[in-house]
């Protein structure tokens, strides 16, 4: 089947929905520079042992390392914008077809895409929280800059502040896990965007609204496990195919 015709299927698919929801991982950034931290070549895990600088025991014992780590990532988050991908998300919900997304992505950049309802799977970097107290406070310019520094950032109490993204051995935020479940249930499409789906329990929100009826449409560039639960497969790039399909609507 041609790219168009498989592109008219997953706009007849959304035509024809109640409830969509959306599912997104790091290929729906890759297009804004934001490495795959788990691609090769990327060199974020090339470099450095995820459990020796991105784990909550590494953040506990050495935070400086954890943040001599993290600077080229804030870098180049400070500079990244949305892509056509995050442009078309909000464009369909904007149309009424998405209800919410569903996000592996700790970027922010579908929200700047004007997306209001994003569910943060693995945390976000807008505000990061004290590990002595659990005061929460907004990581602004300020913030920003101590951490392009190679400063560790503490709060008022002189406890260490920690982006509130989720490290290795930590739990999902279990109200975010438990609504984004809800939505899997609820929904009668899924479009998955941008994830190999490798990345548990994240990978199985997908498949659980497909258990409940869901209909799926699934764009990644390589093929996934999930390929043959979905309705609609394309091997592409998110940020080519999907306003491709919001133009077909
Ligand atoms: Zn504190």
């Amino acid at each position: 089947m041609s790219l168009d015709e498989q592109v008219q299927r997953a706009a007849d698919l959304i035509r024809h929905s109640h409830y969509m929801v959306a599912f997104t991982g790091a290929g729906h950034s890759t297009a804004s520079g934001i490495p795959d931290f788990r691609s090769p070549g990327s060199g974020l895990w090339e470099k450095s042992n995820p459990m020796l600088v991105a784990s909550i025991w590494a953040f506990s014992l050495n935070p400086k390392t954890f943040y001599r780590w993290i600077r080229p990532l804030v870098a180049t988050l400070l500079e990244a914008a949305p892509n056509p991908a995050h442009l078309a998300l909000a464009s369909l919900e904007e149309m009424g077809y998405l209800k919410v997304i569903i996000t592996q992505n700790i970027d922010n950049l579908q929200q700047r895409a004007g997306s209001r309802r994003v569910l943060e799977l693995h945390g976000h970097v807008r505000a990061a929280t004290c590990i002595r107290c659990y005061e929460e406070v907004l990581i602004d310019p300020a913030m920003e800059q101590l951490i392009l520094d190679g400063k560790v950032p503490h709060c008022e109490c002189g406890g260490v502040l920690k982006p509130n993204v989720i490290l290795f051995g930590e739990q999902l935020p279990i109200r975010v896990l438990n609504a984004a479940m809800a939505e899997a249930r609820r929904c009668d499409l899924i479009l998955v965007a941008g994830s190999s789906l490798e990345v548990t329990p994240a990978a199985d929100i997908p498949v659980l609204a497909v258990d409940c009826g869901a209909k799926a449409i699934i764009v990644n560039l390589q093929p996934t496990a999930f390929d043959g639960c979905a309705d609609v497969v394309i091997h592409g790039d998110v940020a080519q195919v999907l306003p491709k399909i919001v133009e077909a609507l």
